[in-house]
């Protein structure tokens, strides 16, 4: 065949009218129809990711689920046993074939009561990592009721949009995170006639949300006005997570405790209260009586508990998860060829200083920080390959003035 009279073997277009024509084994293909052909893969592997979260699933039962969170999370066990079960049912209910036996397997929608720093993002984080869907973080105290000064409750689906990339297919079926869920509590115990604006207005405006609606959402985000284009967001198949600290709750959960050992249910005086963990006896009226109304918490049916974290926590937080801090550094030093290690005893003293400071989990990170910043600024310009973080090299790097800086950010 003459050079000329090479054609695409895919639509016939003669070389010339080509812009590119690409040579095979026995065939040729031209710039159009590989552009075409590119579409139709990406359309095959956008088809392909719906059906990934079903596989994910068969692979993936409750145990299966645990053992993941395991890798990232140290402790927290019940929690994590409880949002195994939440999880894989609420994707069970998700991949549940039309039926027409007038079962309806309602949301699992979880909150959890835990101090900050516990680990309760994390969780929320675990989960959508292991499920490959995207995770929008919320925090409570920024909405407000449509109409006041602060952001729409649809702005949580903007950003759940946003997350998963404009791809509607994908938010419909993510996960929500909305962090300091108490702080919308109702502030007195009365209801009032005059709604407050930052509490039960906010909880009414979630409660469509989280049982499952249709919302008109502004994909940039923003008031509602009307010349804005809305993209029409179903929450039903949404997963929502909602975490609090609840300061004070153990109050209410002690008197509760108390009342019932003195009257006819005296079940729980005939086993030992643990007064230092009162959360973990928490039941869905102690967050009526904190100030959640009634319905937001029968929308948010399991709940569940964090341990605070005790110095063993700490000190396996730093080392034992998946990207622990400590792996983290090792990592960046090895980028420069850097042996890093650090002895018991450095970490011992950090986690003691975080616990001293109440740094928490999170001040770890900045207490590694301060340790390390040095090295980190002079080693990768040096000879030195090793560094060995001691004790006492900890010790002189940490002063009192910055432990009192990390005290006053934290
Ligand atoms: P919360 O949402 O409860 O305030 P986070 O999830 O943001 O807490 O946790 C703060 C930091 O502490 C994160 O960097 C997280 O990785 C770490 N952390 C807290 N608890 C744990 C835990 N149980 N296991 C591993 N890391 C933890």
């Amino acid at each position: 065949m003459a050079k000329e009279e090479l054609e695409c073997s895919f639509c016939g277009r003669k070389k010339p009218e080509t812009n590119l024509l690409i040579a095979g084994l026995d065939a040729h293909i031209c710039d159009r129809c590989i552009e075409q052909a590119h579409g139709i893969v990406l359309e095959e592997s956008k088809q392909s990711d719906s059906s990934d979260l079903s596989a994910e699933l068969k692979l993936r039962k409750p145990l299966q689920i645990k053992t993941f969170l395991d890798e990232y999370i140290i402790g927290q066990e019940m929690t994590k046993k409880v949002m195994s079960v939440a999880v894989y049912n609420h994707y069970k209910r998700l991949l549940q074939p039309p039926s027409n036996d007038d079962i309806d397997i309602q949301k699992s929608n979880i909150i959890m009561v835990g101090q900050t720093g516990t680990g309760k993002t994390l969780m929320a984080k675990t989960v959508a990592r292991m499920l490959n869907v995207p995770l929008a973080i919320v925090d409570a105290t920024v909405l407000t009721e449509a109409g006041y000064v602060g952001e729409d409750v649809e702005s949580i689906l903007t950003r759940l949009l946003q997350a998963a990339d404009y791809n509607l297919e994908k938010a419909e079926k993510g996960i929500v995170f909305i962090d300091e869920i108490d702080k919308i509590a109702r502030k007195s115990d009365n209801p009032s006639i005059t709604r407050d604006v930052s509490g039960e207005g906010v909880q009414q405006a979630l409660l469509k949300l989280l049982e499952g609606t249709v919302v008109n959402v502004p994909p940039k985000g923003g008031r509602k006005h009307p010349d804005q284009k809305f993209i029409e967001v179903n929450t039903e198949n949404i997963l929502f997570i909602a975490g609090g600290a609840f300061d004070g709750i153990e109050r209410v959960i002690s008197k509760r405790l108390n009342m019932q050992a003195v009257g006819y249910s005296a079940s729980i005086s005939d086993e030992v209260v643990d007064q230092d963990n009162l959360l973990q006896y928490i039941i869905p009226k102690d967050l009526k009586d904190f100030g959640l109304i009634p319905e937001i918490i029968g929308r948010l049916p399991v709940l569940t508990y964090m341990n605070p974290l005790d110095s063993k926590t700490l000190r396996a937080i730093l080392t034992e998860p998946k990207n622990a801090i400590i792996k983290q550094y090792k990592k960046l030093f090895a980028m420069d060829e850097i042996d890093f290690t650090i002895t018991d005893g450095a970490l011992e003293f950090i986690v003691d200083k975080a616990i001293e400071y109440k740094l928490g989990a999170r001040g770890l990170r900045s207490l590694c920080e301060e340790i390390l910043t040095d090295a980190m600024f002079e080693l990768p310009s040096s000879d030195e390959k090793k560094l060995n973080v001691t004790k006492l090299y900890a010790e002189d790097k940490l002063t009192k003035t910055t432990l009192k800086k990390l005290k006053a950010v934290s």
